[in-house]
């Protein structure tokens, strides 16, 4: 997810980190189920890392594996304005929720495009860390609609997917077109 637009990145040790690419809707990979994490080995960090790393570069609050074509259950995100607070869940599932709230919402997955969604005010997310224990995540506010919406990407669903049909096909199309005009470019 995108959040308040703020400082740039913080820096980061780029030693043995490998750059992954983020996946721009309408590419049909967004769209895939991921599966649970069986066990939290050293892949699942080294991927942890490297979806830290891309979603800083790009600055956004929130990156789900789904969005670099990683079908493992895994979020990263990080709300504070240090760019200092990196939280990872694996295998989040939302164990309760309340209330409900309209936030306008980004997604480094659908560039240059904000709208404004519903969702619960107050989740509860139950997770392992990344040293495979369980963890409680009690989130509201912008957290909460961040938590939500990255665990919507491991289900294949997106933001505007929340929106009227024609909101949704008007994205879409604008998307088709800048890929079209990136990919001419690139050609020429
Ligand atoms: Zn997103």
């Amino acid at each position: 997810m995108t959040g308040p637009l703020r400082n740039g990145p913080r820096t980061l040790s780029t030693a043995h980190m490998a750059h992954l690419d983020i996946l721009h809707h309408p590419d049909p990979r967004l769209r895939r189920q991921a599966e649970p994490v069986q066990q939290v080995d050293d892949a699942v960090r080294r991927l942890a890392a490297d979806m830290a790393q891309a979603m800083y570069a790009a600055q956004g609050v929130g990156l789900a594996a789904t969005q670099v074509g990683d079908l493992r259950r895994l979020i990263v995100m990080d709300l504070s304005a240090e760019r200092d607070q990196l939280i990872v869940l694996v295998n989040p599932e939302i164990s309760a929720s309340e209330g409900s709230q309209v936030c306008e919402e980004g997604c480094l997955s659908v560039p240059e495009y904000r709208a404004e969604v519903e969702r619960a005010e107050r989740v509860e997310v139950q997770a392992l860390g990344l040293d495979g224990e369980p963890l409680r995540l009690e989130a509201d506010g912008l957290l909460a609609v961040c938590v939500q919406h990255e665990i919507d990407h491991l289900d294949g669903r997106l933001f505007i997917d929340y929106l009227s049909r024609l909101k949704r096909e008007r994205v879409t199309r604008r998307l088709e077109k800048l890929r079209r005009e990136a990919a001419q470019a690139g050609a020429a």
